[in-house]
């Protein structure tokens, strides 16, 4: 098929249309504008009031968002970075979950012009990886001691479903033994970045088995996203990538991941936009995005844009997203990136992430050929080793963990977020954590890291006994209630 003819056959209007309430979708400028306006000077007993709600992990009205985000009082703001680490520690324990991506092609038809894949980027050499280098790939992300990848696609008709689906099978084909133990190690959780596309492909995906599949609608402002979306490319079609996820959940893929895209436009408008989508996806299908991202833009080859940004977002900005985020959708995953340095990752992490990359390639073939090094999508600001990271997050407190039992055990969608706002996860996944990080330990880990890693085991086992923790259980699939009911 000509790429002009696949084109064509990507997006279906009537999988946008039913979607939209009297022709209108959920994302209305003026009422955004109009809240964050009204939201000013916000007195500090209503900012209290908010912090509160939000600590009994109830998802904010876009009023007490747009309230937080006119906070202006220094001491405010420490009260707000505060409750945003307690509420991450009420919901989510103390733990920090481990990924890394793995780019499998920069073929792309695309021409976002804050990216290095678009097709215009002359200065980009194109690679498409076949499934014996993402073999390659995998098992040289697996001797780092990752459990869990997600794979990122541009989008192209060489790179469409059928590919996704061979890929996917590629990295769980493969076993590698550890270098510590000779321990046989595989990939247990393969999460999806690619771009929108139908219920009918979404369904083989789900089939294939996936965790998350994930799509940032970049910027919710309409104007922007038409500026750096050209029209006539399937990415300048708004309204196919808001509803994306909407197909994802129809087509049975229940851990959807939302994202922005930050320095395109004002970060109080996206962060607004991220509340809304949040809330449209609770209301059409009882469940929230399972985690959120914040990118913010990095310098890209062959992007102007990328350097020079309208919008760009302050460290102390930044800080504020992360924390307003937190507070205002407390059951979903925070997930901070590489492509923030190590010190800001470092103060983030303490602000309501959940999840982080470690051991960062962007380029395709990025892990196993070094060569290709140079083929980054964009520049990444934490190119630090896994064990690297890990030791850091120690040091600060908190426990790795490897676990991907949740889509394996059923707890996905309807049921992990009854969990999160039960505040019931957290005690499974502590004890994952601990039985995934102690592998880790003893599979992966330098001298210095299981020094440090066994103290916060002994810790962590320390409240384990403390509290009623609980074994997670393959056999615990099914609604929440029945499982809560099951084990208590
Ligand atoms: N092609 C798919 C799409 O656009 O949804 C997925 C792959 S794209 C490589 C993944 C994400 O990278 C994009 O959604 C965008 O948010 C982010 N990205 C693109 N250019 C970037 C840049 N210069 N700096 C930081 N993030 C960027
Ligand atoms: Fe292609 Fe995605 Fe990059 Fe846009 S962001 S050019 S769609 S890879």
């Amino acid at each position: 098929m000509k790429v002009s003819e696949w084109k064509e056959s990507v997006i279906d209007p009537s999988q946008i249309d039913k979607y939209l309430v009297d022709g209108e979708d959920f994302i209305c400028e003026d009422t955004i504008k109009q809240q964050i306006k009204d939201g000013e000077n916000p007195s500090d007993e209503y900012i209290e009031k908010i912090i509160q709600k939000a600590l009994s992990v109830h998802t904010l009205a876009p009023e007490e968002t747009a309230a937080l985000l006119n906070v202006k009082s220094p001491q405010m703001w420490d009260k707000i970075f505060a409750a945003a680490l307690e509420l991450k520690k009420k919901v989510y324990d103390n733990r920090i979950v481990f990924f890394a991506p793995l780019y499998c092609s920069n073929l792309c038809v695309n021409n976002c012009e804050y990216c290095g894949f678009r097709e215009k980027n002359c200065t980009e050499k194109r690679v498409i990886l076949d499934s014996d280098h993402i073999k390659r790939e995998t098992r040289s992300v697996l001797n780092e001691g990752h459990k869990r990848l997600i794979l990122v696609f541009g989008e192209h008709p060489k790179s469409d479903i059928d590919y996704m689906i061979d890929a996917i099978k590629a990295v769980y084909d493969v076993e590698a033994e550890a270098p510590k133990s000779g321990k046989l190690a595989n990939i247990r959780r393969v999460n999806i970045n690619a771009a929108p596309m139908s219920i009918e492909k979404l369904q083989r995906l789900k089939e294939t088995g996936i965790g998350t599949y994930q799509v940032f609608q970049e910027t919710y402002h309409k104007k922007t996203y038409s500026e750096v979306h050209p029209k006539n490319t399937l990415k300048g079609d708004y309204h196919w990538r808001l509803y994306a996820l909407h197909r994802a959940m129809e087509a049975g893929i229940d851990d959807v991941a939302i994202g922005a895209l930050f320095g395109l436009y004002d970060w109080k408008f996206e962060v607004m936009g991220l509340l809304y989508h949040t809330l449209e996806l609770e209301n059409r299908f009882g469940v929230g995005p399972h985690t959120i991202s914040f990118p913010r833009i990095t310098p890209a080859s062959g992007s102007d844009l990328s350097k020079n940004l309208p919008y760009q977002v302050s460290d102390e900005d930044f800080k504020k997203i992360v924390a307003i985020l937190r507070l205002s959708v407390p059951t979903a995953g925070l997930i901070i990136t590489a492509r923030e340095n190590p010190e800001l990752k470092r103060e983030v992490i303490k602000l309501g992430c959940t999840q982080t990359d470690a051991s960062t390639r962007i380029g395709i073939g990025g892990y196993s050929d070094q060569l290709n090094q140079d083929k980054q999508q964009f520049t990444i600001g934490d190119p630090r080793d896994l064990d690297d990271v890990i030791q850091e997050v120690l040091k600060e407190g908190f426990i790795p963990s490897f676990c991907t039992a949740g889509y394996r055990c059923g707890r996905t969608g309807e049921t992990i977020m009854g969990m999160l706002s039960h505040c019931v996860e957290g005690k499974f996944c502590k004890l994952n954590a601990v039985l995934t990080f102690k592998e880790y330990l003893y599979d992966y880990a330098s001298e210095e890291t299981r020094r440090l890693g066994e103290k916060v085991i002994e810790k962590e086992l320390k409240e384990i006994h403390k509290e009623q923790y609980f074994i997670d259980h393959p056999k615990l699939t099914g609604k929440f209630d029945q499982q809560f009911h099951d084990i208590t």
